[in-house]
């Protein structure tokens, strides 16, 4: 069996592990990454850029629709799904190939294979060229998630999807049922509305998105009626059978049993911590109820010289917390001074229109204490977003009334993912809201709109009637 000696021994290549990997060289460490399956682990292969790839491709032909309204006539749109997937593999590849020129250019030797421990230091690695044996000072786990199975909805990629599932059709769906009206399921749903699937979504809560405010919801809530797609809420998923060619799904709904048929069944109900395979148990590592590995603000697991990062540690599931956990493990591990600090880490739902949040809400403020002010400006009074015509949605600002710094901030309109790394600037650099208002933003652009919304904290926006 081939023996190697390490350093720092990075298991899974996704976006915490790759980044830990190549911070870790960029501070003199000898680095082993090993991958299982593919460099750039769920985000790059089968999440955010796939995904995100799909919705630029189903936005345009969404935009084009509404064109006319412009006074552009757009006629014979056609989406060949086959060819819209090689492209989306092509995105794919470019970014999965500069993942692994970035870990050869920094000096990260990257081991394809599964890792599985066999003691506190040591790690059996089952690569194609045979077992692997590897030692290690420092191991960083960063494995990831997996989505979650419910009972009796087995996923087989076939009829019944799982968003891996959803981002490799070939074909548009007539039919769409969705189970789950979280923000994975919201995001494919509106994205085959778009490309002219007839989408049903069956959410078990009381609104879309749940855990996101209400008020946020409402506008999505609004668009999803507008693409046409059904939505059946406080209902469940009873019973399944699958067909030749589709799915026969009972819901029971309100004290009724509904039959509804669809040519795919899409099964995004949230994603579990993935440690199958790893035997922990070997290193004395030990997960907690919810199966997530527990670490402490410097990501140090119980075990000395065990480290874990990204999905496999806890919420949010997000790849750039997953990156930021793993430039501070290898920091940590070089011996510097550092400690993650996660009060600002955005979240972004891709959905049409983008709901982007940072911080605080207005009602998570107040139960922390804080006497709060707050400030919004609707896109409908926003001169960028008229030229658009991209006015749904709005900027909203937490701040604390004491010291007028910035808490929070909620975002739903168009470009939100890019606007909300303002409010993240400002909260990680703790600006207060006459930062924000003295900042000159130009001229005509969407930012002007959070600017406004702080200065509307504090009575003394521009555009916008106050009371
Ligand atoms: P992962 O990316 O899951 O990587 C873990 C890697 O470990 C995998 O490559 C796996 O093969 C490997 N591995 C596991 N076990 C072993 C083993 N024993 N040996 C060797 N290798 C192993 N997040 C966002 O921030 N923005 C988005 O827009 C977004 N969209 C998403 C859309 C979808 C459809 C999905 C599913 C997820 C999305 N996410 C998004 C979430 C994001 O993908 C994850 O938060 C992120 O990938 C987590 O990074 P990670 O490094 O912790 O794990």
């Amino acid at each position: 069996m081939e023996n190697k000696q390490t350093s720092v021994a990075v298991i899974g290549g996704g976006p915490g592990g790759y980044v830990a990997a190549i911070r870790a060289a960029q501070l003199g460490k000898k680095v082993l990454l090993v991958e299982k399956s593919f460099l750039g682990g769920t985000c790059l292969n089968i999440g955010c850029i796939p995904s995100k790839a799909l919705m630029s491709a189903a936005g345009l032909v969404a935009k084009m629709q509404q064109a006319a309204k412009m006074g552009i006539t757009v006629s014979g749109v056609s989406v060949d799904m086959k060819k819209t997937q090689e492209w989306k593999s092509g995105v794919v590849q470019k970014l999965t190939s500069g993942v692994g020129q970035l870990c050869k250019g920094n000096g990260v030797e990257v081991l394809m294979g599964e890792a599985h421990f066999t003691g506190p230091r040591t790690l059996q690695v089952k690569a194609k060229s045979g077992e692997v044996e590897v030692q290690a000072e420092n191991i960083i786990l960063a494995t990831g998630s997996v989505p979650t199975q419910i009972p009796g909805f087995p996923t087989d990629e076939q009829r019944v999807l799982s968003s891996t599932g959803a981002l490799a059709l070939t074909e548009i769906p007539k039919r769409l049922i969705v189970i789950g009206g979280g923000y994975i399921g919201l995001e494919l749903g509106m994205l085959y509305a778009k490309l002219g699937s007839a989408v049903t979504v069956v959410e078990m809560m009381d609104q879309l998105l749940p855990g996101f405010e209400p008020e946020l919801v409402r506008t999505i809530a609004a668009k999803v009626r507008k693409l046409g797609m059904s939505v059946y809420l406080k209902s469940k998923a009873a019973n399944l059978e699958v067909l030749s060619n589709g799915v026969r799904l009972q819901v029971e709904t309100q004290g009724k049993q509904e039959s509804l048929e669809a040519d795919y069944l899409l099964v995004t109900v949230g994603r579990r911590p993935n440690t199958a395979g790893l035997d922990l148990d070997k290193a004395g590592v030990r997960c907690n109820e919810a199966g997530f590995i527990p670490v402490d603000k410097r990501l140090k697991t119980a075990v000395e010289g065990i480290y874990a990062i990204g999905d496999v540690v806890g919420n949010p599931m997000l790849a750039h917390k997953a990156s930021k956990e793993g430039e501070v493990v290898a920091e940590v591990i070089a011996g510097k001074a550092v400690e993650l600090d996660y009060q600002a880490i955005p979240a972004v739902v891709f959905t049409d229109p983008e709901i982007a949040t940072v911080g605080l809400s207005e009602a998570q403020a107040a139960s922390a204490g804080y006497e709060v002010l707050t400030g919004k400006f609707p896109l409908a009074a926003s001169g960028r977003a008229l030229t658009m015509g991209e006015t749904d949605g709005y900027i909203k600002v937490v701040a604390d009334k004491k010291s007028h710094a910035l808490l929070g901030a909620s975002i739903i309109g168009a470009e939100a993912s890019e606007l909300i790394a303002e409010a993240t600037l400002a909260i990680e650099m703790g600006a207060v809201v006459e930062d924000i208002g003295m900042t000159i933003h130009a001229h005509p652009s969407l930012a002007e709109s959070f600017m406004e919304a702080a200065k509307a904290t504090i009575g003394e926006a521009i555009h916008v009637l106050q009371k």
